[in-house]
Order: structure tokens, then C-alpha cells, then sequence
């Protein structure tokens, strides 16, 4: 396959606005290969794509990879026919931004009422080797593997299916594209590496190595592994009590190790992998974020001294027998935490003082007196004054025990 790179839009935006693409959407241009490269050129279009697949396998890159093309804009307008709440990508919907921007787009050359989105042999292994090389290339330069699967590659009809039901069509062949674009990858190794096995028994989230050593069958293992080893993401002194996936999943994601979860989804439903279930739940149980971001949360007005102060009750709820077991239960349990239901904890981005006091505290630095409860000055109310011992006031906190 050569690509073609001699046509250049102007329809697109520098940049991806901050996101990274992991999602390669695939088209059908209802026109011809040359005319549709031209017609994607023209500043009157106001469309792009990234690629361009022609009939006899010709391929043309029309908008760099690092760059967003105009192919899949959804809407943040509920009701509109590109609502980005209409698609039937999990993701899609979770972002609630413009698809543009996580997306790589690729056009087939083709017309919807003649073909219904079917490929010719060129053509399909044409667009197998280019997903192939799109897969390298955005590693190489955002660090993202794209899993190989229908949530990452996907037709415009799945980002906006009222706005696009038939782009590609019903016999786009997703499946055989799927199946060839692994194929050189079935028998392949993928190894861990010491490195990151160490860091997992430092952060003591597994045992022994040698299990691990063994497991050679899952591609994005070593990368969930070294993501969570990242300085400051695991810490063998957090407790996070999770014991559901699903919630370790969540943690995962706000703690920037996975960007979705279905990859690993199925992975762990398929249980080919014993005890990967098992290293998911550890990897979320010694994640620092569930602290991080209730503290920043309860706390982000009230400086370093006041964000310990927090991080030392939530810490001192774990060792009390009158809460839950784990700083993720101590937070979650039902009405404890305003910032859990208010929905201020799940948009929380803990900030370097936050961090900071956090780190303190699991250090060892404790001046809480045993603190178990706070409240704002303005919210003390009778039944803390009444129920519960006064410790200190700092800032527009008041401490009990
Ligand atoms: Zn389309």
C-alpha cells in the first residue's frame, strides 16, 4: 500500500483540542475516488477526511494524523440529528464533545444504492493494511493502542446513526476487516516487563511474578501495567476496599490507566486470563485518585493544611470500626459525601496542592487529633455540636470526633 500525500485539506482543525484519537470511522463517499479527494480539498465542502480509499486499493492522506478532520461532528444539541447522545458507541456518548476530535476518518470510494457499502478485494486490503498502519502510527505519536474491535472501528452510522444510518452501509465488511487486521497478530507474544512486574509487586498489587510471566496472550497487558506504574498512580499504602470490577473499572479510567473499559470487559468475561479479573480489582485498589479527588473536592479552598486535615479523616474512617472497610467504601457510602452525590467528586481534577497533601498524609503526617467528621462553619448544626466531640476549626472547617 503507498499512500498518496500530495493532496492537502484545508477543511480541519490544527490539533485535536487536547484528546488523543483511538477510534478509526469508517465511510462511504457517494462519489468518485479523484473527484472525492478533490471535492474534500475544496474549502466549499467544508468536509475532510483523513484517508481516502479508492476502488483499485489507491490510498491518499488528506489531513495528518495530529490533526482533526471535519468527518463525524456530533452535536452537543439533544434532538438534533447528530447528538452525540444518539450513538451507539459507549464512548461517544461518555465524551459529549465533537467525535471530530477522537476520530480518524476513512472514506471509501462508493455510492450507497449500488453497493451497500461492500468493498472490492483491493479496496478491503487496502483499507486492512492502512488500519494496520494508522494503529502504529497513532502509537507512535499520541503512545495509544487502538484496540481491534467493532467499539474502535466503527462506521459513521455508529457516531451518528440518525444523521448517517446508511454511511457505509449494511455490507460494509467490518467483521473480515476486523479478522484480517489482527490476523498477523494472533500467534503473536506479548510479554510484560520486569520492570513494570516489579513495580506491581512494590505497589503490592500481585504476589509473585511468575504467573504473570506466563501470560503472553493479552496485547495491551504490559501498557495497563506500565500506565498504572506511573509515578504517584499506584501507592502500596492505599486501600481502596473495591471488590466489584466494575467500580474498579471507573477507577481505572479516572486515574488515566484505560480510556474505556470494554476492551478489558471482554476480556475478563472470556476468563481465558484466571486471574485478570483479580489485577484489575488490585491495579484499582491501590489507585491514590479516589483520595485525591475527594479531598480536592471537600477541600480545594482550604490550602494544604485544611486538604490533610480531610485526607486524614477519610483515612481515619478506614481504621474506625464504625465505617466501611477502604477508602472507595468510606467515600461512597450512601449520603456521607456531599461531593459524591452533588457530582463535584466525579468532575474533581485534584490539583498539585491536593496531591501534595495527600502524599503528606499517607507519608505519616497526622495533626487530626482523630478526626472522623468536618463541616463548613456554615452548615455546624446542633447534632454536630450535640453528638460529637469538638477537636479545632481551620479555616471554614469545624473537626469532630
Ligand atoms: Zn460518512
Amino acid at each position: 500500500m503507498t499512500i498518496r500525500t500530495t493532496k492537502k485539506s484545508p477543511n480541519k482543525n490544527t490539533g485535536r483540542n487536547s484528546w488523543k484519537p483511538d477510534i478509526i470511522v469508517c465511510h462511504i463517499s457517494e462519489g468518485y475516488y479523484e473527484s472525492g479527494c478533490d471535492w474534500l480539498c475544496n474549502p466549499t465542502s467544508q468536509a475532510s477526511t483523513h484517508y481516502f480509499v479508492g476502488k483499485k486499493g489507491e490510498v491518499s492522506q488528506l489531513v495528518d494524523l495530529k490533526d482533526t478532520a471535519w468527518g463525524n461532528g456530533t452535536t452537543t444539541t439533544a434532538g438534533d440529528s447528530r447528538y452525540y447522545g444518539n450513538s451507539t458507541i459507549q464512548a461517544v456518548r461518555q465524551r459529549k464533545t465533537s467525535a471530530n476530535y477522537y476520530t480518524i476518518s476513512i472514506e471509501h470510494e462508493g455510492f450507497y444504492k449500488d453497493s451497500k457499502g461492500s468493498l472490492t478485494e483491493a479496496q478491503l486490503s487496502a483499507t486492512v493494511e492502512l488500519i494496520q498502519h494508522i494503529i502504529k502510527e497513532v502509537k507512535n505519536i499520541f503512545g495509544i493502542d487502538i484496540p481491534v474491535d467493532r467499539q474502535h472501528i466503527v462506521g459513521h452510522c455508529d457516531i451518528a446513526p440518525k444523521w448517517k444510518p446508511n454511511c457505509p452501509g449494511q455490507n460494509f465488511p467490518f467483521d473480515e476487516i476486523i479478522k484480517r487486521v489482527k490476523g498477523n497478530s494472533v500467534t503473536a507474544v506479548y510479554k510484560i516487563s520486569e520492570t513494570n512486574l516489579t513495580a506491581m509487586v512494590n505497589a503490592s498489587v500481585i504476589n509473585s511474578p511468575d504467573y504473570w510471566r506466563s501470560v503472553t496472550s493479552i496485547q495491551y497487558l504490559d501498557t495497563l501495567l506500565s500506565n498504572a506504574a506511573k509515578d504517584g498512580v499506584l501507592d502500596k499504602r492505599i486501600n481502596n476496599g473495591i471488590t466489584d470490577i466494575d467500580q474498579a473499572y471507573s477507577v481505572l479510567i479516572d486515574a488515566g490507566i484505560i480510556n474505556t473499559a470494554d476492551y478489558w470487559k471482554s476480556l475478563v468475561k472470556s476468563g481465558e486470563v484466571k486471574y485478570l479479573k483479580d489485577l484489575i480489582i488490585g491495579i484499582a485498589n491501590k489507585c491514590r485518585i479516589v483520595l485525591e479527588k475527594i479531598v480536592h473536592a471537600e477541600s480545594q479552598g482550604e490550602g494544604l493544611e485544611g486538604q490533610e486535615y480531610v485526607a486524614n479523616v477519610i483515612l481515619n474512617r478506614c481504621n474506625s470500626k464504625s465505617f466501611p472497610n477502604g477508602i472507595y467504601n468510606v467515600v461512597f457510602a450512601a449520603n456521607h459525601f456531599s461531593p459524591v452525590t452533588d457530582g463535584s467528586y466525579v468532575k474533581a481534577v485534584p490539583s498539585t496542592s491536593v496531591k501534595s497533601a495527600v502524599s503528606n498524609v499517607l507519608g505519616g503526617k497526622d495533626n487530626s487529633k482523630g478526626a472522623l467528621y468536618f463541616c463548613s462553619k456554615a452548615t455546624a448544626g446542633k447534632w454536630h455540636e450535640k453528638a460529637l466531640t469538638f477537636l479545632f476549626e481551620h479555616k471554614n472547617h469545624r473537626f469532630y470526633k
